[in-house]
C-alpha cells in the first residue's frame, strides 16, 4: 500500500478547519480533516455556540410568555418543561450534523477521518483510529484543535456539571434544577446563568475577581450589568474552596471579604474557562505554545511556513466567527505558497454575548481609546416603538465617531434589538 500525501491535513474538523478545507478542496488540493468526533463542526455545533443558542432561544420565549400573559389572555402562568427544550436542542443538532454531512459529500477532494492526529515531524501525521495507525504525509498542516473545558484543581470539582454535560447531544442535565450555582462569570458562565433564570431557577454567580465578564469591554459589561434577569444574583470576590456532594444536592463553600459563606442547589455548574488543546507532537518539532495556545501572528502560521494554527487552539479570539475568518487567511496564505498574503485582524472583531438579554460591541470603545476624543452616539431603546411594543426599554445602543471626520470608529449595544437607528444624536 503507498503512503498517502496530502495537500492539507487539518488537524481538527471545527470553524478553523473546514472553511480552509473547503475552500482549498474546491480549487483541487487533496484535504484531510481529522478529528475523534467523526463529525464536522468541532465544538460549536457538539457543545457551543449552537446548542447554547437552542436552550437560549427557548429560554426567551418562555421569559416573554411569562411576561406577556396579561397581553396573550392567559389565565395562568405556564411552567416551560426543560426536558422537552433539551429535545429540541437535540433535535437542532442532529439536523444539522446530518447537513454538514451532506455537505461534506457533495464536495470531491476532502475526506473526513474518525481519529486522533499527532505530529511526527513537520510534514508527517499520524492518525490513530479504532483500526490502527496511519502516517500521512502532508504538503501543509493547519492546527485546529480547539479548546477544551478547563477544570480547576477544586476539591469536589467532580460533583460539578461543565458546559459539556449541559449542552452535548443527550447531555447529562436534562430537568430543570430549583436552584443552579454557577462558579465562574465568563461569558459561558454568565450566559447560562441568564437561561436558567429566565426559565424560573434561582440563580447565584459566584466570580473570583471583582467584575464579571474579565477582558470584556467594561463599558458593555456596565450597561448589560443592571438588565441581567432579577433571579440572577451575582457575587463578586469569591474565592470557592470546595463543592460537597449531600445525595442529590451540591453545596458550595466559598470564601468573600475573609468569611466563609455556603449555598446549597440542585446542581453546580463550573464555567471557569477553555483552554487550548495542543496536539501531540507540536512540542517535539519545536512548535511554541504557552497555557493560551500556539504562538501565531496575523498570517497564522507557526515557525514552520506551512504549518498554520487557527481557531481557539491559538487562544488570539476565541470566537466561531473569529475562526472561520482565520481559517481561510490560513488557506489563502497556503494558496501563495506560504507567503503572508492575508492577515488575521485580531483587534476589530465583533463580539457578543448572548446572555438574555444580549450585549455586542466592536471596534474603538472609550476602554480602548487610549486618550483619543470620541464623539458618542447615543440611542435609548426606551425610545423605540419596537422596544416599547415587547416592554423591553432597558438598553441602548452608542456609536463611537472621530470627531473631525465623524468616521465611525465604534460600536456597542447594551441588549440586541433590532432597531433603526432614527434618535436624537447628541454629543456627550
Ligand atoms: P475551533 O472553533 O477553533 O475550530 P473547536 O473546539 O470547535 O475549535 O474544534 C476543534 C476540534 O478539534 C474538536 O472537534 C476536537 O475534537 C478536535 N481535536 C482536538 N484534538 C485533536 C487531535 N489531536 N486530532 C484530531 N482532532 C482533534
Amino acid at each position: 500500500m503507498g503512503e498517502t500525501v496530502v495537500d492539507l491535513l487539518c488537524i481538527g474538523a471545527g470553524g478553523a478547519a473546514y472553511p480552509a478545507a473547503f475552500r482549498l478542496a474546491r480549487v483541487g488540493h487533496r484535504v484531510l480533516m481529522v478529528d475523534p468526533k467523526g463529525v464536522m463542526s468541532g465544538n460549536c455545533l457538539y457543545e457551543g455556540c449552537v446548542p447554547s443558542k437552542a436552550v437560549r432561544e427557548m429560554a426567551s420565549l418562555a421569559g416573554a410568555l411569562g411576561r406577556f400573559g396579561t397581553q396573550l389572555g392567559l389565565a395562568e402562568r405556564l411552567a416551560p418543561d426543560y426536558t422537552a427544550i433539551v429535545q429540541h436542542k437535540d433535535r437542532v443538532q442532529e439536523r444539522r450534523y446530518a447537513q454538514h454531512a451532506q455537505e461534506l459529500a457533495a464536495q470531491p477532494g476532502i475526506e473526513l477521518r474518525k481519529g486522533v492526529a499527532r505530529i511526527l515531524d513537520p510534514h508527517t501525521v499520524q492518525i490513530d483510529d479504532e483500526r490502527g495507525s496511519e502516517k500521512i504525509q502532508c504538503h501543509h498542516i493547519l492546527i485546529a484543535s480547539g479548546s477544551d473545558v478547563f477544570v480547576p484543581p477544586i476539591p469536589g470539582a467532580e460533583h460539578c456539571l461543565t458546559s459539556h454535560d449541559l449542552y452535548k447531544p443527550d447531555p447529562v442535565l436534562r430537568n430543570l434544577p430549583k436552584r443552579l450555582i454557577v462558579v465562574g462569570g465568563g461569558y459561558i458562565g454568565l450566559e447560562t446563568a441568564s437561561f436558567f433564570a429566565e426559565l424560573g431557577s434561582q440563580v447565584t454567580l459566584l466570580q473570583k475577581g471583582g467584575q464579571i465578564l474579565n477582558g470584556m469591554d467594561p463599558g458593555m459589561v456596565a450597561l448589560l450589568q443592571p438588565l441581567l434577569p432579577a433571579a440572577l444574583r451575582i457575587l463578586t470576590d469569591v474565592d470557592v474552596q470546595r463543592i460537597e456532594a449531600q445525595g442529590p444536592l451540591r453545596r458550595v463553600v466559598w470564601q468573600r471579604s475573609g468569611q466563609e459563606e455556603s449555598a446549597e442547589a440542585e446542581a453546580v455548574l463550573l464555567a471557569v474557562g477553555r483552554s487550548p488543546v495542543i496536539p501531540e507532537g507540536c512540542e517535539g518539532i519545536g512548535i511554541e505554545f504557552d497555557r493560551h495556545g500556539i504562538r501565531v501572528g496575523p498570517s497564522l502560521q507557526t515557525r514552520y511556513p506551512h504549518i498554520y494554527a487557527a481557531g481557539d487552539v491559538n487562544g488570539r479570539v476565541p470566537l466561531f466567527h473569529a475562526a472561520v475568518r482565520q481559517s481561510l487567511v490560513a488557506a489563502h496564505n497556503i494558496l501563495g505558497g506560504n507567503q503572508p498574503l492575508d492577515y488575521a485582524d485580531f483587534y476589530n472583531v465583533p463580539t457578543t454575548i448572548f446572555t438574555l438579554p444580549a450585549a455586542a460591541y466592536i471596534g474603538v470603545t472609550p476602554a480602548k481609546a487610549e486618550g483619543r476624543e470620541l464623539l458618542v452616539g447615543r440611542y435609548d431603546f426606551a425610545e423605540d416603538s419596537r422596544a416599547q411594543i415587547l416592554e423591553r426599554l432597558e438598553g441602548e445602543i452608542r456609536l463611537f465617531f472621530e470627531p473631525s471626520s465623524l468616521r465611525l470608529l465604534g460600536a456597542g449595544s447594551s441588549a440586541s434589538m433590532p432597531v433603526a437607528l432614527l434618535g436624537r444624536w447628541e454629543r456627550r
